[in-house]
């Protein structure tokens, strides 16, 4: 069967222009007034939050206006685009205001923000030629043990799913609900109805897994992946985007009607941490089954492969062993909190998310109050230490030098657990990409915003914090001074890194230019704060900086769209968007690393499966046609391209940094033949 490419050519040209760095990326006036308004919005939005009288002011209103006008009336090629783009802003509003409200308030402003960007999401993936919204031609072709894989494994889900749903059914005190004592039979016989389901989904998946592959010969087959209902944007994957979106609201917001489904979760809870489960339990659980059965699937699609053998091994190590097992046997230890008494209060959360490979900026609560008691009280020693000193040697050395020898995808693809859920849960969602040049751009702002925003939300939450209290570690001790001391050192020198790389090889990067304006204006502005004896740096209250981070790109972004939007965006959303870890590895990536895929441009036959099949929306055969090395800040590195091509014209390579960056010397474009220079 042949797959479908996702894209369309005059997008491909495009990107082609867009690898060339061509001229004709240069905005339409239309599109200058469009962003022009969407900037004028943000500056009054920010200008309201300032003012924070009112959760809609006058500047809020009249910002959100003009970001929604800029926005609904963006340029794009079809009018669907509009009415997507004009839902996803009305969206955020709604989300803007379930973040001013509490309650049972913000639950249903959100669940409906997420509708209307599920909706948008719907608009902008649009197909009018697509007809086989139910995938019943997949449903046709698949056999006997692919079926029975599929019904054993949801047999096994419902057990969660119906615990999940009883809350709705729950009757008011004084009378009787047939249908809800019997859903209350799963939660009620924890132990037993929780290993069937576990065993029963993880089962099921092998069992399907081995319809799928076995007695083919060894290979990539991503057989009927563009008729799959589920992965090709038809009802089931609607629905699935949808049960995701609701559960991660839920997770994030408002656990109350998970609460059955959790104490499906409490005999295991109990066994590894000696306490009941709570909703990050049973997502944690969750997640991990995931990997662990998904991960045996990719294993054996891709077992031709001794790449994708070894990397799935250490992801499914990496989720079960540091992400799962390490942090809640630490906490049943007590290295974690809750027997730990200070100042007579039991603690609780400093050593939740122990997990030694999730370091700042991923980790967003890296520096929060209990984090900070975990890393300076005797109680916790020498956990506590050991885990600040490797956290901050993870992100000042070991990232930056891994990086520079493999490229980003030692952490991206091997050991992340975002990037772990994406490469076995999404394995069947990679080809849903973006490809166009536009999603290029989107991915760059986004991406490097969220970075700032994450940056600046560190230091404005810690530096007043810090003003008020010092943490002693021994030798020194973690105070104002020490901070401010710690904190310049990283800006002066990331400032001077990227004006340094501006100013030698990268002479026209504009990113590099406002990194490095965004360095030292921070610099700048904490050091006024510091010798002024200010207590906010960024103008801004420094909780609500801390607190939009955590509500917007913490819960909102990584969680409800990163993974809820799966079926309908793809698998790296977050990754590619959103992750600041993986923006600052794409930076040593892009700028210094040995890490390129070589290119053998004559063998390309123009087929285009490396770039169906990049999940971080990079139109690989646009590199492939010119025979240039793929050296691109989001690659992951996970391999697949190199994986499905039929011609063995893509290396994934780590070596000397000469030749890297040069392009082929001929560039050819619809706007005529010229020299790379
Ligand atoms: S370019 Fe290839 S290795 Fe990089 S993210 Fe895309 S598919 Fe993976
Ligand atoms: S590089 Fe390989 S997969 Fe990509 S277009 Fe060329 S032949 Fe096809």
């Amino acid at each position: 069967m042949v797959a479908k490419p996702n894209y369309i050519m005059s997008e491909i040209i495009d990107s082609n222009l867009s690898v060339a760095g061509d001229a004709s990326q240069a905005l339409s006036t239309r599109k200058k007034i469009n962003l022009g308004l969407i900037a004028i919005g943000i500056l009054l939005v920010l200008w309201g939050i300032y003012d924070e009288k009112t959760a809609f002011s006058y500047q809020k209103l009249a910002g959100f206006t003009a970001i929604f006008v800029g926005v609904g009336l963006f340029e794009y090629k079809f009018w669907y685009q509009n009415v997507g783009s004009a839902l996803f802003t009305a969206g955020l509003i709604g989300m803007y205001y379930g973040y001013t409200e509490g309650g049972d308030d913000r639950y249903y402003a959100l669940m409906g923000a997420f509708a209307l960007m599920l909706i948008a999401a719907g608009f902008f993936t649009y197909d009018p030629s697509k007809k086989n919204y139910f995938g019943s031609q997949y449903v046709k072709n698949i056999n006997m043990t692919q079926k029975l894989g599929t019904f054993i494994a949801m047999a096994g889900f419902s057990i969660i799913a119906l615990s999940w749903i009883s809350s709705a059914f729950e009757p008011a005190e004084g009378q009787t609900s047939a249908i809800y004592d019997f859903l209350m039979v799963f939660p009620n016989n924890a132990a037993i109805f929780l290993t069937i389901s576990i065993v029963a989904m993880g089962g099921g998946i092998l069992l399907y897994t081995f319809g799928s592959y076995a007695g083919h010969t060894k290979g990539i087959k991503n057989n009927y992946v563009m008729f799959n209902s589920l992965s090709s944007r038809g009802a089931i994957g609607w629905i699935v985007g949808i049960v995701l979106t609701v559960f991660y609201v839920q997770l994030y917001w408002h656990a109350a009607p998970l609460a059955n489904a959790i104490d499906l979760f409490d005999p295991l809870s109990q066994l590894l941490r000696g306490k009941e489960a709570d909703q990050w339990f049973l997502y944690g659980t969750l997640y991990t089954v995931v990997i662990l059965f998904l991960g045996i699937k990719f294993i054996y699609k891709y077992r031709h492969s001794r790449y994708h053998l070894i990397r799935t091994i250490v992801v499914i190590l990496s989720q079960l062993i540091l992400a799962y097992f390490i942090p809640y046997i630490m906490e049943s230890l007590s290295y974690n909190s809750a027997d730990v008494l200070v100042e007579g209060q039991k603690q609780y959360g400093g050593y939740y998310s122990a997990n030694p490979i999730n370091s700042w900026p991923l980790n967003k609560d890296a520096f929060s109050d209990a984090h900070l008691r975990a890393y300076t009280q005797e109680a916790y020693q020498p956990v506590g230490l050991a885990y600040l000193f490797w956290g901050i040697l993870l992100f000042l050395v070991v990232t930056p030098v891994v990086t520079y020898f493999v490229g980003k995808r030692w952490y991206c693809s091997w050991f992340c657990g975002c990037g772990g859920l994406a490469e076995t849960a999404g394995d069947s969602f990679r080809h849903l990409s973006n490809k166009t040049v536009k999603a290029w751009n989107i991915e760059r702002w986004v991406l490097h915003s969220v970075m700032v925003f994450i940056l600046i939300s560190t230091i404005a939450a810690l530096f007043p914090y810090l003003t008020k209290k010092e943490y002693a570690i021994g030798f020194g001790s973690i105070n104002k001074n020490s901070f401010y001391a710690f904190v310049s050192v990283i800006l002066v020198a990331g400032a001077a890194v990227l004006f340094y790389l501006r100013a030698t090889r990268f002479k026209k990067n504009k990113f590099l230019l406002i990194g490095g304006i965004i360095f030292s204006a921070v610099f700048l502005l904490l050091t006024i704060a510091y010798f002024s004896g200010g207590k906010e740096v960024f103008v801004i209250k420094s909780t609500s900086i801390k607190k939009a981070y955590g509500f917007f790109v913490g819960a909102a972004f990584s969680g409800v769209i990163g993974v809820g939007f799966y079926p309908i965006l793809g698998n790296r959303v977050w990754c590619r968007f959103g992750c600041p870890m993986a923006g600052y590895m794409g930076i040593v990536q892009r700028f210094k690393s040995k890490f390129r895929i070589t290119t053998n441009g004559a063998q390309c036959i123009s087929c285009g499966n490396c770039s169906t099949y990049c999940e971080q929306g990079i139109d690989v055969r646009a590199y492939a046609q010119k025979g240039e090395n793929i050296v691109r800040a989001s690659c992951v590195g996970c391999g697949v391209c190199s994986s499905v091509c039929p011609r063995g014209v893509l290396k994934l390579e780590n070596g000397p940094e000469d030749g890297r960056l040069d392009g082929n010397p001929l560039i050819v474009s619809k706007d005529g033949v010229k020299l790379n220079m």
